[in-house]
């Protein structure tokens, strides 16, 4: 089976983990705030925080930003799961804003529309996730100016997008988002086996955030209610939670991050040739933002149904069945049973629905071969059946 995904491992990253596995500290050592160092200094943020997945990034974000219960957050239906279940974590409810139907990240215009109704019944959302579908950055310049009118926050799920260009600024920089969350997850852009990461450029967010990911517990002396009992004296002043990354996966993500910039061309490389030899193909290339250079975390085409004799449905087996890994990148989130019964109605994200109708990802990721692309392109024309 072709995978969609997979992670690109070397030898170089063998050894880095081998080397942290024989050291002293496996946990809690120089290896982890070495990583987060490389990771801020490359976005050009000022503080990251690693975590042991995105979700748990996604968590404590939400978190420092304040959400709780009573409060809203509102993100893209479709995303991963874990764009919505973190603002649940803490007790607040989730609102979903349609996509746009070339980018797929949530719509500005729908963005607008449901603020202005929001603002009439005093329902605006304490924090918007913006998720970067497949690795291309959502307008942020636009997302950030309406946080500002409407005194929202924003968090980037930048799960697909480490790697990835806004408007000249590498995906990150938060130039236009409270907080940034990367996922390292093996089918993501670098991996570390499970791991993640938050930055932000305000002290007082990336302090709370490191205190959440262990415990809530503080050995900073100006953050201690009293003065300290002993050496050994440390304070937990709120509800945190073991969210910490091992050294040995950290060793990972930075041997890992030393190839992104090569990771990042090899995704570009692939999805050139796609747009070359899916040319004549009835399907939907990944329309790209001039403002964007999408990471290609994934590959996703729209089939034109009404131009061929298959289903969506059939496309897909028939793909599977010959032994490509597609995928659909995502089911929108209210369809899951959990969501639907919060009550949400399909009627109201008409983009969403179109998308999921039609969505197809194939595989991309380093090492993907130019034989396999034609492998996978000529399988798709055929389990497309006949041709209108
Ligand atoms: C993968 C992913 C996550 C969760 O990442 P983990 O590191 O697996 O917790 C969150 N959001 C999006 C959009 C993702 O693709």
């Amino acid at each position: 089976m072709i995978p969609y995904s997979r992670q690109n491992i070397s030898k170089g990253d063998i050894d880095a983990v081998v080397e942290v596995l024989k050291s002293d500290l496996i946990t809690q050592g120089e290896v982890v705030p070495k990583f987060e160092k490389s990771i801020s200094d490359y976005c050009k943020a000022r503080y990251a925080i690693a975590t042991n997945s995105a979700t748990s990034a996604l968590h404590i974000a939400c978190l420092a930003l304040g959400v709780g219960p009573g409060d809203l957050v509102w993100t893209s239906p479709v995303t991963f799961v874990a764009s919505a279940n973190c603002a649940i974590y803490c007790g607040a409810e989730v609102d979903f804003v349609d996509i746009d139907h070339l980018t797929f990240n949530l719509d500005v215009g729908a963005l607008v529309a449901k603020l202005e109704r929001a603002r009439l019944t005093g329902r605006l959302p304490k924090v918007l996730i913006a998720v970067h579908l497949a690795g291309q950055s959502c307008d942020m310049e636009s997302i950030h100016s309406l946080a500002l009118e409407y005194g929202f926050r924003v968090i980037e799920d930048a799960s697909h997008a480490i790697g990835a260009i806004y408007m000249g600024g590498k995906v990150g920089n938060c130039r236009f988002s409270d907080i940034t969350v990367f996922s390292f997850h093996p089918v993501k852009i670098i991996t570390s086996g499970e791991g993640g990461m938050a930055l932000t450029n305000e002290s007082e967010y990336a302090r709370r955030m490191f205190r959440l990911r262990s415990h809530g517990i503080t050995r900073n002396d100006h953050e201690m209610t009293r003065d300290a009992d002993g050496p050994w004296y440390y304070e937990q002043i709120e509800l945190g939670f073991n969210y910490r990354m091992t050294e040995f996966q950290a060793a990972l993500g930075n041997s890992q991050f030393e190839r992104i910039d090569e990771f990042i061309a090899d995704r570009h490389a692939i999805a050139n040739r796609y747009s070359t030899l899916l040319a004549d193909a009835p399907v939907r290339l990944p329309w790209q933002h001039a403002d964007c250079t999408s990471a290609f975390h994934l590959y996703i085409v729209r089939l034109k149904l009404d131009l061929m004799s298959n289903s969506h449905r059939e496309v897909f087996e028939s793909m599977r069945n010959a032994g490509i890994g597609v995928n659909l990148h995502y089911i929108p989130l209210y369809r899951h049973p959990y969501y639907v019964s919060r009550g949400f109605a399909f009627e109201d994200f008409p983009e969403a629905e179109a998308f999921y109708k039609q969505a197809l990802s194939i595989p991309i990721y380093p090492g993907l071969g130019i034989e396999q692309q034609i492998e996978i392109v000529q399988q798709l024309l055929l389990s497309c059946g006949k041709l209108t």
